[in-house]
């Protein structure tokens, strides 16, 4: 999946690395998450120790990477940043662990895909600040304990259900993070405009919080997109008549879903007779992942009360089947 509206990292998000908020006070909305962050990075703080271990759950592209940062910042130590797929070998892990200063952050993202052995060692070292080393082979070989600095490991996953139960418990705070909400999004927006120095009208500021998703990346993904129409057609500010010519020509609705999404509206009402369908059966019918479905597209879906998840499976709502008629000729189509 690479649409427009993916909240996956895509290369074009590589440039916007000036748009990504550095401390607490940048960040905006999760408000609950910030407070308390505030008060754990305070008391560790003054005891001088690590900040205990911290896994941040949620979809893509909702800042979960970005808070990692801000706690180091916020802490003045150490920012190492790694992929569970990236940690290959045992070896890999200690050299990362042994030479972090101390109370530095270790960021490892898609934490749910660690190997075994990996997570294994892992929970000696979030549990003891330490390694359990084997030397040697066969009936000579001994166990040795490495001590490692004091750090704080900082899980981030879209999966939290498939981590396991003793990893889970080895971390301290746990932050969900949900899509943002409207308010939330215009505030993204209304930072990134300033950042990029765009006169952006209010008019124009809501109409793109209403077609980002509830999702930073995306909404930042679009202002450029803005940017580049505002600039070739020559408007001298970002109204919402620009924004409007720029979300038909990306093929966005004022819903911010985009083809791919009326399509799964489509294919449950069409295909499925509104459901339930089972996720697996839907997947296949659309041509894509399971995990794709259910991380990308269905929260959405989903928040915008277009479709349910019920026992049985997936069912088109009455406010999804208006949607999806005002946009295709259902009457004619079979
Ligand atoms: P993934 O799961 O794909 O790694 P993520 O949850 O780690 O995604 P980030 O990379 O942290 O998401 O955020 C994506 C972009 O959205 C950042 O570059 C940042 O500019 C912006 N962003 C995210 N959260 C916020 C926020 N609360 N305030 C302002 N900007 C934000």
């Amino acid at each position: 999946m690479d649409s427009m509206l993916s909240p996956n990292f895509r290369e074009e998000d590589a440039h916007e690395e000036r748009l990504r908020p550095s401390f607490l006070n940048e960040f905006q909305g999760q408000n609950i998450i910030k407070e308390n962050l505030r008060v754990f990075i305070s008391a560790a703080d003054s005891r001088g120790d690590a900040l205990d271990h911290v896994l941040l759950t949620g979809p893509p592209g909702l800042g979960k990477t970005t808070l990692a940062g801000i706690i180091a910042n916020e802490r003045g130590v150490e920012f190492r940043v790694t992929s569970a797929p990236a940690i290959e070998k045992p070896k890999d892990l200690a050299g990362l662990l042994t030479t972090i200063t101390p109370n530095g952050v270790l960021f490892i993202d898609e934490i749910h895909r660690l190997k075994p052995v990996i997570e294994e060692m892992l929970y000696i070292a979030m549990e003891d600040y330490a390694l359990d080393w084997i030397i040697g082979q066969g009936p000579s070989a001994r166990n040795v304990r490495i001590p490692l600095p004091p750090f704080t490991l900082i899980g981030a996953t879209t999966k939290a259900g498939k981590i396991s139960t003793p990893l889970i418990s080895r971390f301290g705070i746990t932050f969900h993070f949900n899509l943002y909400d409207k308010d939330d999004i215009v505030k993204v927006i209304e930072r990134s405009a300033s950042i990029m120095e765009l006169d952006i009208k209010d008019d124009a500021l809501f109409l793109l919080a209403q077609c980002s998703r509830g999702t930073p990346r995306i909404a930042n993904r679009i202002l450029r997109r803005v940017r580049d129409f505002a600039q070739v057609y020559e408007y001298d500010f970002i109204n919402s008549e620009i924004v409007t010519i720029t979300m038909k020509k990306l093929g966005i609705d004022s819903y911010g879903l985009e083809e791919h999404d009326r399509r799964i509206l489509y294919t449950i009402l069409k295909k499925f007779n509104g459901g339930p369908v089972g996720g697996e059966n839907l997947a296949i019918a659309l041509g894509e992942s399971l995990d794709t479905l259910e991380d990308y597209y269905e929260p959405y879906l989903i928040r915008l009360g277009f479709i349910q998840r019920t026992s049985r499976g997936r069912i088109i709502t009455p406010r999804g089947i208006e949607h999806i008629k005002n946009v295709y000729d259902i009457a004619g189509d079979d």
